[in-house]
């Protein structure tokens, strides 16, 4: 054991000076560079829907802004241009080939009405995926075009912070630049995670960012994970008449009114798409033919195993914050690499007070694009231009873009109830036949409406919850009036459209605590 140091001595001098300058080193770095004039005002690193939104409002604010967005290349190579996950792996492909699925049962139900239709209809997916992709690639251009007008510096590089105040850029040829910064922004989103603690799994799946840019027909798939993504790839590759498998370990859409997530599943199941249910992939080898051979655990605990063309893994996404140097700034993440945002009474502060977090990189906020962009614009308006008005994150409304869509505004029936207690809580309910599949006489089993109050005719309405063709344009002008307090009367004394299925909502009036049938008949 080496003897204690002399307190004051020249070497306890130096190693405490060490010490406190190590300690405090954010401190030292952040008051030398705030005492100077920084180039930008902005930084913002990620130009996906809440960096675009956020610097491109900044700078109509007068600011001196830059953007840098850059896009790794999947496992399996795939890469894509400016606009983040939404435009080029999440919301557009998604919503255009859930549109291409629907489009098939429309085509078969024309004959019902009168439509010469052949009996055998197929989609060619090379032309779908064709019009898919160069739609997105007109919105990359759109976007920079619109940086460009909107006076935003874009770099196509990768962002990190050399410190408190400067952010490294470097882009794909490896040169470095370094950006000084009054306040940054980061809005990196996520990236679907592979697990590599399933063989095979790195090596032979595909993720949400593959699927929009295959080249070749995806043939037998199998879908693992039973959330948004899953069920929504599954219910597009179904109705684009694939043999399509969705493995799913527990339960589908753990987030959502239980309920409701298995009217979904039911109708899924009901129109071609298997379930698996309580099943756990093992391993996945590609064969002698070339396909994979997929081992999992079934619920009764025995090793299956089957070949697929493609697996495509959906079980969640991590955030892309690994590599931005924010714990040797001083930025507090969660355990999964999230940004805990808060600080100083505002939603998307770090620890660190000029910079912010927006979009799916926030800690404990949803992951969807209208509430990145709100975030990043209401950011930008605080920051510039004296706002204080704050992000909502309550009451957001969503919608799951399975065959038949599922919309929501509020809370499910589970948290009502937990929150409220059952004495004070009333559902409305009803099953409805939209009119539109009453001649071609398409299964409505589990189209459904679902609306929680609180007891009492001016009880407040506390969520909203609808199965049923185009549900998302549906609850979207219901959620308005949820943000504007409605209550039970209010929503019940509306007059509807008629015929709609959004009049069916209006018209509620059968209890689900009455035990009454909520089957709607005639007008
Ligand atoms: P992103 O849009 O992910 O943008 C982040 C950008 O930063 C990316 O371009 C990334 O490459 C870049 N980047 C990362 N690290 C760096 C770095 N170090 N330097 C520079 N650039 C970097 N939401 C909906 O509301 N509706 C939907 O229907 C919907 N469907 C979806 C379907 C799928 C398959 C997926 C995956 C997501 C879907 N989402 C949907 C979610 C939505 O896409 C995200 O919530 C949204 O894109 C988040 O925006 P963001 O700005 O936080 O991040
Ligand atoms: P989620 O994190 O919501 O769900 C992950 C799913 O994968 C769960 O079902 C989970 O099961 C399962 N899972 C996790 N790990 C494994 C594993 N090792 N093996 C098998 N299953 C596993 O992720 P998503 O990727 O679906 O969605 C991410 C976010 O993107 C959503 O929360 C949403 O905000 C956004 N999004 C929005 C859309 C929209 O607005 N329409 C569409 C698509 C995405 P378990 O429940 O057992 O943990």
């Amino acid at each position: 054991m080496s003897a204690p140091l002399a307190i004051g001595s020249r070497k306890h001098s130096r190693l405490f000076s060490k010490h406190v300058l190590h300690k405090y080193r954010h401190l030292v770095r952040h008051l030398s560079k705030s005492s100077q004039e920084h180039e930008y005002d902005l930084v913002v690193i990620g130009g996906g829907s809440g960096g675009l939104a956020c610097s491109k409002e900044a700078a109509q604010l007068g600011k001196k802004v830059a953007v840098l967005d850059y896009v790794n290349p999947s496992p399996r190579g795939t890469k894509w241009g400016l606009g983040g996950t939404c435009v080029n792996v999440g919301c557009i492909p998604k919503k255009l080939m859930h549109q291409a699925s629907l489009l098939g049962n429309l085509i078969r139900d024309g004959k019902s009405y009168g439509w010469d239709v052949p009996d055998s209809i197929n989609n060619d997916w090379e032309k779908m995926c064709g019009a898919v992709q160069s739609y997105i690639k007109s919105l990359n251009w759109g976007h920079r075009v619109q940086l460009k007008d909107k006076n935003v510096e874009y770099l196509n590089a990768l962002g990190s912070f050399a410190d408190q105040h400067t952010i490294r850029a470097i882009d794909s040829k490896g040169q470095e630049r370094l950006l000084s910064t009054k306040h940054a922004v980061i809005a990196v989103g996520g990236r679907p995670i592979l697990p590599t603690e399933i063989p095979g799994v790195s090596d032979h799946a595909i993720s949400s960012d593959d699927i929009f840019w295959m080249k070749k027909p995806p043939g037998k798939t199998l879908v693992v994970g039973g959330s948004y993504i899953a069920l929504e790839s599954a219910g597009f590759l179904s109705g684009l008449g694939f043999d399509t498998t969705v493995m799913v370990r527990s339960i589908c859409l753990r987030m959502f009114d239980q309920q409701m997530a298995n009217l979904v599943t039911d109708h899924m199941e009901n129109n071609g798409t298997r379930f698996l249910k309580e099943c756990k992939p093992l391993r996945v080898v590609k064969n002698a033919e070339g396909k994979l051979d997929v081992s999992y655990q079934d619920r009764n605990g025995n090793e299956e195993k089957e070949a697929f063309d493609t697996v495509l893994m959906a079980v969640g996404r991590y955030s892309v914050t690994g590599k931005l140097n924010l714990p040797d700034i001083g930025v507090s993440m969660d355990d999964v690499g999230k940004v805990i945002g808060g600080h100083e009474g505002d939603q998307e502060r770090s620890s660190v007070s000029h910079i912010y977090a927006i979009g799916d990189v926030l800690h404990a906020r949803p992951e969807l694009t209208p509430v990145a962009i709100k975030a990043g614009k209401l950011l930008a308006h605080r920051l510039f231009d004296g706002a204080q008005v704050q992000m909502n994150y309550d009451q957001v409304p969503t919608t799951v873009f399975t065959p038949l869509e599922y919309g929501v505004v509020g809370l499910s029936e589970e948290t009502a109830l937990a929150t409220h207690g059952e004495s004070n809580i009333e559902v409305y309910h009803a099953f409805y036949v939209p009119l539109e599949y009453v001649i071609p006489g398409r299964d409505a089993s589990q189209c459904y409406i679902k609306v929680i109050c609180q007891k009492g005719d001016d009880g407040r309405v506390l969520g909203i919850h609808l199965t049923g063709p185009n549900a998302g344009e549906i609850i979207q002008g219901f959620s308005v009036a949820m943000g504007c307090g409605v209550t039970w009367r209010q929503l019940s004394s509306s007059i509807g459209i008629h015929p709609t299925m959004a009049e069916e909502l209006v018209k509620l009036h059968i209890t689900k605590s009455s035990g009454l049938d909520p089957k709607v008949t005639g007008c």
